[in-house]
């Protein structure tokens, strides 16, 4: 009989090299930590908040690792290809990317500019594809590489009473980038899988509350079949898994983690 298989470090990420972009703040932190803490070494990616970066950086390798700080913005195609560069150098490869940067810009659609448009998809859909492509390369060139997208239930329902067209189209077109590139990567030995959250109150979320900061209560958490908001901390679990040997025969896949919101 074979011996019997040892499960105890499926989830163990111990010298892996992984990107996070929007890094600093919010889910993109939360991810950071939850991955540093399997074991993993961190390239935190911001745009701005580069100190708060630095800061998690600090904390991560106080307890040992070799995580640092870019700064870049991913819809800038020199940005991302001098963020590879600087992360091959420093690595010479990289294990798990997550593409978490993203930003809402909410309005009615027969009032929406076409430069609030544009910004959206540049960030929400060129960013995530720029760093993928970049990194896509070195991960094809090494023959192994999880790619985790964070996509959004907004990317499944239209999440009323928001009007946020263009957010809700960018999130639909993460899924699909998701299935598209997990299809032409799977002979590399690449996986390519989104996470599709429900509410979670971080700084984007406040972004749509602050003119009706009721909507929270009467609208979020009750259209989820939990009756509440998420947190940042119940999206690690996901890319952990995502991230690890213990999803190695999955991609493609789309992982909702909403409270049941999109259930009815
Ligand atoms: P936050 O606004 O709290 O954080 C966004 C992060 O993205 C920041 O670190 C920011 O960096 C970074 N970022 C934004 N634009 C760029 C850019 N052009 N280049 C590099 N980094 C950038 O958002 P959340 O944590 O709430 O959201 C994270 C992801 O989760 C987003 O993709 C969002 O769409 C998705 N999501 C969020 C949900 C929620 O309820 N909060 C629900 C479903 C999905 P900097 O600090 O430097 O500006």
């Amino acid at each position: 009989m074979a011996a019997p298989r040892d499960y105890t470090r499926l989830f163990d990420l111990t010298g892996r090299k992984a990107i996070v972009t929007g890094g600093s703040r919010g889910i993109g932190r939360a991810l950071s930590e939850a991955l540093a803490a399997q074991g993993a070494d961190i390239a935190i990616v911001v745009r701005s908040s580069t100190e708060l970066a630095e800061e998690l950086a600090a904390e991560l390798n106080a307890k040992g690792g070799d995580s640092f700080v870019i700064q870049a913005d991913v819809s800038v195609e020199a940005d991302v290809e001098r963020m590879a560069q600087e992360v091959a150098a420093r690595w010479g490869r990289v294990d798990i990317l997550v593409n978490n940067a993203g930003i809402i810009i909410p309005g009615n659609a027969e009032d929406y500019s076409l430069a609030n448009w544009r910004e959206t998809m540049s960030v929400n859909l060129d960013g995530l594809f720029l760093v993928s492509r970049e990194i896509g390369k070195m991960m094809i060139a090494q023959k192994s590489g999880s790619i985790i997208n964070i996509g959004s239930m907004s990317g499944r329902i239209v999440n009323w009473p928001f009007r946020q067209a263009a957010y809700n189209v960018s999130k639909a077109g993460v899924h699909m980038m998701t299935k598209a590139f997990a299809t032409e990567w799977a002979e590399h030995n690449i996986r390519v899988n989104a996470l599709a959250p429900g509410y979670i109150m971080t700084e984007l979320t406040q972004e749509v509350l602050r003119e009706h900061p009721e909507v929270a209560t009467n609208h979020w958490a009750k259209d989820a079949v939990m009756n509440r908001l998420g947190t940042v901390d119940e999206l690690a679990g996901s890319v952990v898994y995502l991230a690890s040997d213990a999803a190695s025969f999955t991609t493609g896949e789309v992982i909702t983690v909403d409270g049941g919101l999109t259930l009815r």
